[in-house]
Parts: structure tokens; sequence; C-alpha cells
């Protein structure tokens, strides 16, 4: 469904050259709950841009259902960008001045099919608080907003860039489980970088980044029997 193929990318010049990305080979399945671990500095925030189509590669290229995404026209791109890819971040960015459901449907706004409003609060837990505005909100209720305006489209490709990073241990591990919720009940493929330890039994796929390569790239088995054992 999604691959990724010898991506490299540097940044700088002279003395501040960084090789970032060294030849990034990966192939994602759709629907799969994919997590990036790494080092700070290991490159993961520049995969899932060059992923999301707002950084370009130095070479190497990322397919998507076949389609090589250095063969599309900015139009093209702009659309896949739009339509078809969601993005959430530690920063929720939360427009102040709309409520809850208002920030929600700009994200709907941008679909030609978006998800049942009433439906997505519930399942997000914030239909009680769909008329707040985000100052109002805990920091938890934030970034489930920020999930609701990322997904109510629909998007294939969710990335998520250390989304729990500015929440304490048991908000995140719920925040989370509400990204595996959306995984499973929506079908959406799952990009995610997280120092979280919770993560383990969610994610199918587990990849390691270091020095500019890909270090691990396995199944999480765990979760595949745990999984069978429900079937
Ligand atoms: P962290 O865990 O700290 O978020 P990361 O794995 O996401 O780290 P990146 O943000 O991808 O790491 O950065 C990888 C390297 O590329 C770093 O050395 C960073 O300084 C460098 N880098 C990233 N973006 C740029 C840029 N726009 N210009 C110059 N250097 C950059
Ligand atoms: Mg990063």
């Amino acid at each position: 469904f999604l691959e990724i193929r010898d991506i490299k990318k540097s940044f700088g010049q002279g003395d501040s050259f960084v090789e970032v990305l060294k030849g990034i080979n990966l192939e994602i399945n759709r629907g799969e709950f994919c997590v990036l671990l790494g080092p700070s500095g290991s490159g993961k925030s520049t995969l899932l841009n060059i992923i999301g189509g707002i950084d370009g590669a130095d070479s190497g290229d990322i397919c998507i259902e076949g389609e090589k995404m250095s063969n599309m026209n900015e139009k093209r791109l702009t659309l896949y960008r739009r339509k078809h890819l969601g993005y959430i971040f530690q920063m929720y960015n939360l427009i102040p001045n709309l409520t809850v459901q208002e920030n929600i449907e700009v994200g709907a706004y941008l679909s030609d099919k978006p998800l049942e409003m009433e439906e997505l609060l519930r399942t997000l837990g914030l239909y009680d608080h769909r008329k707040k505005l985000p100052n109002q909100l805990s920091g938890g209720q934030q970034q489930r907003t920020a999930i609701g305006r990322a997904i109510i489209k629909n998007p294939d490709i969710l990335l998520c860039d250390e989304p729990t990073g500015a929440l304490d241990y048991k908000t995140s591990k719920e925040i989370l489980k509400l990204i595996e919720t959306v995984n499973q009940k929506y079908g959406n493929t799952i990009i995610m970088v997280t120092h979280n330890d919770a993560i383990k039994d969610m994610a199918d796929r587990v990849v390691r980044l270091r020095d500019g390569m890909i270090r691990k790239n396995y199944v999480n088995e765990a979760r595949v029997s745990a999984q069978d054992l429900e079937w």
C-alpha cells in the first residue's frame, strides 16, 4: 500500500552538513499501525514529513497504491495532502475562537465524504464538550479535538509525530488507546512516532531508525497473536 524506496535526505552545507536519512526502505500495508522509534535527531520527523509530502527527499521515492509521489503534479500532491492524509503533532494547534465541534469541522471541509460528526464526537469522548472553546479543555481533550480534525476526513494515512509528548503518562495512554480505536474502527494506516511504552501492545509493526538507517523492522507478533485469539 505504502512503499518507501531508498529515501535519502541531508541538510546544510560544509561544516553543518548532516546526512539524516541514508537510504530508507520500508513497506507498510493498508490499515497497519506502524510505530517509528529512534533517538533524538535520528530523522523520524524528517521521514514523516517526506511521507506527508511536506518536505522533499534528495533521492528515492514514496509510492502510494502504486502511484509515485515524484510523478504527482502540484495539484495531485495538494489533493493527496488534503484528502488522503491526516497529521497529528505534539502541539494541538487548535483555532482558539472556534468550539471543539467547529475545530473538527475544519477538517471536514477538506473531504467529499467526511465521517458523521455526532458518532465521531462520541468515539472521541468529546460529545459533552463539543460546544467548549480550546481554553476550556484539558490537554488530553485538546489532543482529542486535534485527532478529530485529522480523522474526520477519514484519511488513508494518519501521521502522528509524538502526539502525547505534552501529556502526562495516564492521559498519553488514553490518547494512544483512542488512536488504536480509530485504527480498528476506520482502518486508517497509521505511522506514529512515540516514546510511550504503552504502544508496545498496539503496534502491528515496529521500525527503529538509527544513524540514518532502519536498524529494526518487525511485525509485532505479540499483538498479532492477541488479535488471533480474539477471532
Ligand atoms: P526528535 O526525536 O528530537 O524529534 P527526530 O528523530 O524527529 O528527533 P529530525 O527532526 O527528523 O529528528 O531531525 C534529524 C536531523 O536533521 C537533526 O540533526 C536536525 O537538526 C536536522 N534537520 C531537520 N530539519 C532540518 C532543517 N529544516 N534544516 C536543517 N537541519 C534539519
Ligand atoms: Mg521529531
